[in-house]
């Protein structure tokens, strides 16, 4: 069984079916890429790993444990990070207040959060600002580190680079790129600069309608001929 994996998985809201029968994998230490146009069923892919949307059908497995049956606090305390793409931090709370929170499991978080005001010396700078005051750049750092503070084994990250200067994209995607080097599995839903991502990405899953229509590698997906096509979703 691979490090995760989603089998036959529907899910939605209420009543309704989003996801119809999606299985995919992650093997550990991988960088998976999930592309798909607007509405394709990426950000409903992710709530439903994070435990934050019931399924309807199928399993989701990490680390070969069942955790559809879980909270997502629990999942979460199983080493599964999610740094969604809205509302990722507390915009009334500090940047160090931020950063506590998402420490919060941990005995003694000082250190971890020197770590990621190290890693992110930007947020050192504001660390009395508060978070709905930051600019988008900071605040996906801030989301970022929120979620790296307690070292997750995966992240799932929907679109960390949205809207953001050219300059902040290149440092935010190096800093991903490094963090999976240094062994943390990545899953990354990819709205923007897909090449630039998708170079780093072992394999990539294409979503349409809410099912999973294609799987590369990262490389044979950048040398498909109507890559720019797919890409968007035609
Ligand atoms: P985008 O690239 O636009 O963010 P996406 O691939 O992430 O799209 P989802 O956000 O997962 O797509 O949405 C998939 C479908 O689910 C869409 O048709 C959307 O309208 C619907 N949907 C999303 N959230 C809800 C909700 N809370 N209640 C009902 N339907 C929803």
């Amino acid at each position: 069984m691979s490090y995760l994996e989603i089998a036959g998985v529907i899910s939605g809201y209420g009543k309704i079916p989003i996801l119809h029968e999606v299985s995919l994998h992650v093997n550990q230490g991988e960088m998976v890429a999930v592309i798909g146009s607007n509405g394709a069923g990426k950000t409903t892919l992710m709530h439903t790993i994070a435990g934050l949307l019931p399924l309807m059908k199928g399993s989701i497995s990490f680390q070969g444990k069942r955790i559809d049956t879980k909270s997502a606090s629990d999942i979460a305390r199983m080493g599964l990070g999610y740094v969604p793409q809205r509302k990722n931090v507390f915009a009334e709370l500090t940047v160090l207040e931020n950063l506590e929170m998402g420490a919060y499991t941990l005995k003694n978080p000082k250190d971890q959060i020197k770590e990621m005001l190290e890693l992110f010396p930007r947020l050192k700078e504001r660390i009395g600002q508060r978070a709905g005051t930051l600019s988008g750049g900071e605040r996906q750092m801030l989301a970022l580190s929120s979620a790296l503070i307690v070292k997750p084994k995966l992240l799932l990250l929907d679109e960390p680079i949205t809207g953001l200067a050219p300059q902040i994209i290149k440092g935010l995607i190096e800093l991903i790129v490094e963090i999976r080097n240094q062994g943390t599995t990545i899953v990354w839903v990819v709205e923007e600069n897909p090449k630039d991502v998708l170079q780093h990405a072992d394999r990539v899953y294409l979503m349409d309608s809410g099912i999973i229509k294609m799987e590369r590698s990262g490389r044979e997906f950048l040398e498909e001929e109507n890559f720019e096509e797919l890409f968007l979703g035609h």
